[in-house]
């Protein structure tokens, strides 16, 4: 196999993390690279994370507002952004 970043021929180890067609020496990534990669992984989990839970509590509200307008005889109207009032 030839490396097709440095030319350089190698052996291909099937367990080899990265490209087929990447020298061992090449596919090691630099500690800037490690760096930047780990700081793009972190950034992406904790804003993953941070979306997720304003999520969460959207849904939380949504769902007591839910309750409190079964309560007030009130129903939201599926789709619309007002509520009705459910005649009795
Ligand atoms: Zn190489």
């Amino acid at each position: 196999m030839t490396c097709t970043k440095c030319g350089e021929e190698f052996e291909l180890d099937d367990g080899k993390p990265g490209y087929a067609n990447i020298c061992p020496n090449c596919s090691v990534p630099t500690p800037e690279q490690k760096a930047r990669q780990l700081a793009y992984a972190d950034s992406r989990h904790k804003s993953l994370t941070a979306s997720q839970r304003t999520n969460e509590r959207r849904r939380d509200e949504e769902r007591k507002q839910d309750l409190a307008r079964g309560k007030l005889g009130y129903k939201k109207v599926p789709g619309k952004k007002f509520t009705v009032r459910e005649p009795k």
